[in-house]
């Protein structure tokens, strides 16, 4: 009740830690800017995240900004974003990470960023996909345009927990598809998402995208989850 009254008074808050923003902070503070634990593993070729996929997805590049620590300051940055509404958190961070994407020059050949696409239902009750959101900050400083109508999520996975690797995969990767493949071809696309963890679901969309001719899938993720 006490923090509900305090955001009353002070509707600004760092995303982050909470802390009060200044007029010119956007969404997260100075501070959390430069201190929220950046793993650059864009500047590092075979990095953990690029080494998830070794043996299951031809990708170029992967990367994830933060490392997300259990109750640290990125798992409460992402549970913002996903289930509290604030899907400027998406925006300003994926701004923040194009430009370093940008910068580091590896991602220089990006066509087209594609958001992993969410469940109907799950978008429904959220309001939102939150890794578009990502998507659209990445587009803005990486000067790239976003597709969010071409990778389609077909229907809901089974439950899962009871089924072996090698069926899990068969099932998670039949639930996406192409509509329009002959817009892809060619292109060299930046596959998005929130938090990376075993990259299952990133390497089924990475393996129905690649089905399309000269298709070449990089990664980025706004966070990576070592477990
Ligand atoms: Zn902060």
């Amino acid at each position: 009740m006490l923090n509900d009254f305090i955001s009353l008074i002070y509707p600004k808050n760092c995303a982050s830690c909470g802390n009060g923003l200044f007029k010119h902070e956007e969404c997260l503070c100075t501070f959390c800017r430069y201190h929220l634990p950046k793993t650059n593993f864009h500047l590092q070729n075979g990095n953990p995240v690029e080494k998830l996929f070794w043996g299951r997805a031809d990708i170029v590049s992967a990367a994830a900004y933060y490392a997300f620590g259990k109750g640290g300051k990125v798992q409460h940055l992402i549970h913002q974003l996903k289930y509290n509404g604030k899907k400027e958190i998406g925006l300003t961070v994926g701004k923040l990470y194009g430009l370093e994407l940008k910068q580091s020059g590896k991602y220089e050949s990006i066509d087209m960023i594609i958001p992993v696409p969410l469940h109907e239902r799950k978008k429904k009750k959220r309001g939102y996909n939150q890794s578009e959101y990502f998507a659209e900050g990445l587009s803005k400083s990486l000067h790239v345009s976003t597709d969010t109508s071409t990778l389609i999520r077909a229907n809901e996975s089974e439950t899962q927990t009871k089924k072996s690797r090698f069926s899990r995969w068969q099932n998670v990767e039949s639930i996406f598809h192409i509509a329009e493949p002959e817009k892809l071809t060619k292109k060299h696309i930046l596959l998005v998402d929130d938090v990376v963890t075993t990259g299952s679901t990133l390497e089924a969309c990475a393996l129905t995208l690649l089905k399309i001719p000269d298709v070449k899938v990089s990664i980025a993720t706004i966070a990576f989850a070592n477990n």
